[in-house]
């Protein structure tokens, strides 16, 4: 069978823009894994994006699974939450003080999300849960931290440790800078294994302050849990008297409308978000259980806070995304498109001989290059890195941005169509027949 040449991609703007960033930011980027290292060739560099698009500035138009790595899921500057934004703007974007957007926000999370009933918000996921796990600490009295193989809670010391996609990227176990002593406290299991976590627990009996964890792995790539590893870790935790703490900042509102948790059916202590609920604006936010959020100040004792904490832009962009992902058909239509483009990229795939194993929960998904099952961090590695990268490098000259690592989840969004998925899907299974 003839094999197309791949379609011309001119990327002259993305590298000069790309060079002139290597002499001004570290590395050219404020974010690792946007420098493309894992997959090689330079990164795009945006121009602009709408819907389900994003376009580069040489011009060149993308179908989009990416999404800004999660909060675009009502697809990128919807018109609603833009107009909305523009009408904030007006009325101020830092206040510094209540603004009753807090509590309208609040309530929809107290609402959506099983575990919560009492919310902080702060500015970005690595912020949600570095006040996490200080706020374990001072709920337990006890120091150590229970996180698995491959999470990627941001980038707080203690969770530096084991800790997926980014640092993976970067070929560094651990990064430096993070004390010995602060690592220590960390321990690791291994994701989909109660055993390991059992273990760990035996070994630091009355020690450990909580387990944090992603209800379903996106720092990996895609990797879900098993129902009974979730129950596990609840049941695990109520015995030992640990904190449970669900990490949803991917997951949240995404997964479903009452997050991984509810999808589920395990409910958590306390839990983490972001992305989803800013809107694109930045933000985080955590909660649980009104016993232990009480111990955060000013209502207790556990210092933490924010000059842009609930600021109006980011309260106002997150309360019309979830209104609009509050609407009936929302998650439906993320988990028709989603299903839709797994099966067809894996179909695509096994037309051509490649071993992949993959999967979707609504509009999350991933695959990796290897026959599976991935469970686990350790199981992903198996994967075909090469392979990934010259599969994306294939989909970007087809017009599909894909996120540049193996160990990275994708995104859809309800501004992608059928007829998205359809094309994306035909550009895959060109690219497969010439890598
Ligand atoms: N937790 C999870 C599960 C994440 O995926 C991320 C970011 O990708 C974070 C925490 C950190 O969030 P942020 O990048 O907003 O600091």
């Amino acid at each position: 069978r003839a094999v197309a040449a791949p379609p011309k991609l001119v990327t002259k703007r993305s590298e000069e823009i790309f060079k002139e960033a290597q002499e001004l930011l570290p590395g050219g980027v404020n974010s690792p894994v946007r420098a493309f290292r894992s997959v090689g060739g330079g990164p795009i560099v945006f121009d602009r994006v709408k819907g389900a698009y994003c376009w580069d500035v040489d011009g060149n138009k993308y179908i989009d699974y990416v999404g800004s790595w999660g909060p675009a899921i009502c697809g990128h500057g919807n018109d609603e939450v833009n107009n909305a934004l523009k009408a904030q703007i007006d009325k101020g974007t830092s206040f510094g003080a209540p603004c009753e957007l807090e509590n309208v926000l609040a309530k929809m999370v107290i609402d959506r999300v099983p575990s919560v009933e009492m919310v902080r918000f702060v500015s970005s996921g690595t912020e949600a849960c570095l006040s996490v796990l200080r706020l374990m600490r001072a709920y337990t009295g006890r120091e150590k931290v229970l996180k698995f193989t491959g999470c990627y809670h941001g980038h707080a010391d203690s969770f530096l440790v084991k800790a997926g996609s980014g640092v993976i990227t970067l070929g560094l176990p651990d990064s430096p800078g993070v004390p010995k002593s602060t690592a220590a406290a960390t321990l690791t299991a291994t994701y989909n294994n109660l055993d390991s976590v059992r273990e760990l627990f035996a070994a630091n009996k009355g020690e450990i302050a909580g387990v944090i964890l992603e209800p379903v792995v996106g720092n990996s790539g895609f990797i879900v849990p098993t129902k009974e590893f979730l129950q596990g870790l609840r049941e695990i935790c109520t015995a030992e008297g640990a904190v449970l703490c669900f990490d949803e900042v991917m997951t949240g509102f995404r997964i479903a409308k009452g997050c991984a948790q509810e999808h589920f059916g395990i409910t958590p202590d306390l839990t983490t978000m972001g992305k989803v609920i800013g809107g694109g604006m930045p933000v985080g936010a955590y909660g649980g259980k009104k016993e232990i959020m009480k111990m955060v100040a000013p209502a207790g004792p556990m210092y933490q806070a924010g000059t842009l904490s609930g600021n109006p832009m980011a309260m106002t962009a997150g309360i019309k995304t979830l209104e609009i992902l509050g609407r009936p058909g929302a998650y439906e239509h993320l988990e028709k498109v989603t299903k839709r483009l797994i099966d067809g990229i894996m179909a695509a795939a096994k037309e051509h001989s490649h071993e992949i194993t993959g999967g979707n929960i609504s509009g999350m998904f991933g695959f990796f290059f290897c026959k599976g099952p991935v469970t686990c961090f350790e199981d992903a590695l198996a994967a075909d890195t090469a392979k990934f990268a010259r599969f994306h490098r294939g989909m970007l000259e087809e017009g599909v941005y894909l996120a540049p690592s193996q160990f990275e989840a994708g995104f859809t969004s309800l501004a992608h169509s059928e007829a998205d998925v359809d094309a994306t899907i035909a550009a895959a299974r060109r690219v497969f027949a010439r890598i």
